[in-house]
């Protein structure tokens, strides 16, 4: 499970992927300072109303994970990549977005699994 805290200080976002148990109850962060849970965050952005690209940090991957998930995507013909910079996934339209969380053994609020 992917957790996000945001600091209230400098707007740094920290993901830290662990279970449940393991979660902290803050995270320091770079500056510093302590970041707290974001929970509306950890349960995806809506999609980008101009271009109609989904992205989502809950369905997104762990850090130094991109490049090889990156190149599963590819392969497999599917229109999503996984941000280097914070592993958001981000897919072209929500059709590559379901192909990309299938492949990755992810279901979508629309099959009463998780919501993303
Ligand atoms: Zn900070």
């Amino acid at each position: 499970m992917t957790y996000i805290f945001t600091c209230r200080s400098c707007g740094e976002r920290v993901e830290i992927n662990c279970p449940l148990a393991q979660r902290p109850a803050r995270k320091k962060c770079r500056c510093g300072r302590w970041a707290t849970r974001d929970v509306a965050a950890e349960h995806g952005r809506p999609r980008n109303a101009t271009t109609g690209e989904k992205r989502s940090a809950i369905a997104g991957c762990g850090a130094g994970e991109e490049a090889e998930l990156n190149r599963d995507l590819a392969a497999a013909g599917i229109d999503a990549q996984y941000d280097p910079r914070n592993g958001d996934l981000v897919a072209r339209d929500r059709r590559n977005f379901l192909k990309a969380i299938k492949a990755r053994g992810m279901h979508s609020n629309t099959d009463g699994g998780f919501p993303l």
